[in-house]
């Protein structure tokens, strides 16, 4: 294996690595840092965040940048203001025996005349957003003329984010003769096309299979009913005492709704998308950079450029439409030669998606089941007794200790830890002794409610299909916005050319009627009625009529959201909220007691 020294790199650089400890190159710096070196020529890297391909542009770059010129010959384009400050902020740690280097940072969000004047004083190297730094340039702020070098980091992200243009208008006022430097984790189609049209003759390398997570990850599936997603998402936070993890939702709302779920019943949580303000996004990454959160519930979108080492678990609470999309939501952990487990919730009919996924990162997901109630409570003991175990005296208790003794004078050690670990192990014992297997086993056909109306489903018909415009993806968001239901609440939604069925339970069933009787969209009146049958070669006059519709099973509400209700809640989290300390983990505010 190589080393660092091996790889060509000079003094200075050699000093900055050492002073990082890192100790041997990582696969993408050992294939990139020669070629970048020794060649003036394009590359396509494939690698994933975390392999540490800030390092493999950034060393050649800085070796072989002027640092006594002051004119810009470096340029990095990345799609976030978080990534873009990350990067910016590594190049200065690897540049920092190199004299006179001057890194700038240009981002939206944060004042352009400042950034100017950065500039102005002399920037070798210049990190941005694509948005901002077209804005700069039409403003004349900055002079890319002179570039020798130009990164694409996370070309795949800056594309789907709509930077396309951006990107094709900044790399216009870039000499021709300049070196292009790609890097993606995944290459779609429009990424090779940028790579076709800017660059030549590319060497290529690949971190990895293409398209492949990293390696250090595992997958994980667990496959519960729809309606059981929440509870399922309990048990592997509780199953996972010390977890540090980015739970993917589908939409804002969901993220938003499943974070105030999570803090409700007690868990370090917080929501990251695109409705909350610039400062309250860097004030919930900040709470998690530094573990006062510990589950950061997000969308794709706002998580993009989520830089934070050590995440445990990544949980696709909802898998996204884009197959792509897991590979970027399941490199969020696994970085920098640490392990990591991304798992997925998924019901029924979502399971063959896992396939096409696992085509895309060459790997096979584990089928796993969601830990029972027992199996949870003797994790949650064991860390308990471990954390003790850990605890550094605190002595101030000394003075106490001659009453406390005395209270426990006929205390046996048993009894007293019994009663120690019972303060906490009722709590969780209580909770989850009738906690019922929420897992749904494969080959059983009638346990999810996906299968067919029946059970607990009601089955509807719709007199909208894809010819208004209403593919299934589009009714389903439709039909969840009128009837204000959740994303798991409308299912098997199955659209035909002039008509549609879906389901819900059926204590939506009223709900639904009532909602669709007379109702209007663009002008023309959508009507909903009960249907038994299964659609697939029915058609219209098979529907079952309105007027024969009863009440189902009305008033039933299993999804139990919050755990034991709130009373019980309220009453004992200010209670362990001053016993509970978490010495052990490092954390630095008292954390609520769980549910
Ligand atoms: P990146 O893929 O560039 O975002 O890097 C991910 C993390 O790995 C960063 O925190 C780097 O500081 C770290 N890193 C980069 N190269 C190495 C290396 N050769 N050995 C250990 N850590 C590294």
């Amino acid at each position: 294996m190589n080393t660092f020294q091996d790889l060509g790199l000079n003094e200075d650089l050699l000093k900055a690595i050492a002073d990082l400890g890192f100790e041997t190159p990582s696969e993408v710096q050992d294939k990139a840092i020669p070629i970048l070196l020794e060649e003036d020529t394009d590359l396509v890297a494939l690698a994933q965040t975390g392999t540490g391909k800030t390092a493999a542009f950034g060393f050649p770059m800085l070796q072989k940048i002027d640092v006594d010129s002051r004119t810009t010959q470096g340029l990095i384009l990345s799609p976030t203001r978080e990534l873009c400050l990350q990067i910016a902020n590594e190049m200065k740690q690897y540049g920092k025996y190199c004299q006179g280097l001057n890194v700038v940072a240009i981002y939206g969000g944060s004042s352009i005349t400042d950034q100017a004047r950065e500039v102005k004083r002399g920037a070798q190297i210049i990190v941005a957003t694509p948005g901002r730094m077209k804005d700069m340039i039409s403003r004349r702020l900055v002079d890319i003329s002179k570039i020798q070098f130009s990164v694409l980091d996370e070309a795949d992200e800056m594309l789907n984010m709509g930077f396309k243009e951006d990107i094709t208008d900044i790399l216009s006022h870039t000499p021709d003769e300049k070196n292009t430097w790609l890097f993606s984790a995944t290459m779609p189609r429009e990424v090779a096309s940028i790579a076709k049209k800017f660059m030549r003759e590319p060497q290529e390398i690949t971190v990895g299979h293409k398209n492949q997570s990293t390696n250090n990850v595992s997958h994980e599936y667990y496959l519960v009913n729809a309606r059981d997603r929440y509870q399922a998402l309990k048990r592997l936070a509780d199953a996972n005492p010390d977890i540090f993890s980015v739970i993917f939702c589908r939409t804002k709302r969901d993220t938003q709704k499943v974070a105030e779920q999570l803090i409700e019943d007690g868990y370090s949580a917080g929501a990251l998308h695109g409705d909350l303000s610039q400062n309250q996004r860097d004030i919930v990454m900040k709470q998690f950079r530094t573990k006062q959160i510990q589950m950061l519930v997000a969308t794709d979108v706002a998580a993009r450029g989520i830089d934070v080492d050590n995440i445990t678990h990544v949980i696709n609470y909802q898998l996204s439409d884009e197959v792509e999309t897991y590979t970027h939501r399941s490199g969020r952990t696994g970085r920098a030669g640490k392990t990591g487990v991304s798992m997925v919730i998924v019901s029924k009919s979502e399971v063959r998606r896992l396939k096409s996924i696992e085509r895309i990162i060459n790997q096979k997901f584990e089928l796993k089941d969601i830990p029972n109630g027992m199996e949870i409570c003797e994790v949650q003991l064991m860390s308990l007794a471990n954390k003790i175990h850990n605890t550094e005296i605190n002595h101030e208790i000394d003075k106490y200790l001659e009453d406390i003794n005395a209270m426990f004078e006929d205390t046996s050690k048993d009894e007293l830890i019994k009663k120690f670990f019972s303060v906490e192990f009722t709590r969780f014992f209580n909770y989850y002794q009738k906690a019922k297997d929420l897992n749904v086993k494969v080959g059983d056909r009638d346990s999810g409610r996906e299968h067919k109306a029946g059970g607990n489903a009601a089955r509807f018909f719709i007199n909208v299909g894809e010819k208004d415009g209403f593919d299934w993806m589009k009714l389903k968001d439709f039909l969840k916005e009128q009837l204000d239901l959740g994303r798991d609440d409308v299912f098997k939604v199955e659209s035909k050319d002039t008509f549609s069925f879906f389901n819900t339970e059926k204590e939506h069933q009223e709900k639904v009627l009532a909602h669709f009787t007379d109702f209007k969209h663009n002008g023309r009146f959508v009507n909903v009625e009960i249907t038994e049958d299964k659609p697939n070669r029915g058609g219209r006059g098979r529907g079952k009529r309105r007027e024969d519709r009863k009440g189902g099973d009305r008033g039933r509400n299993d999804r139990n959201y919050g755990g034991p209700k709130s009373g019980r809640r309220r009453s004992d989290s200010s209670e362990s909220r001053s016993r509970r300390s978490d010495s052990g983990s490092g954390s630095s505010r008292p954390r609520r007691s769980r549910r």
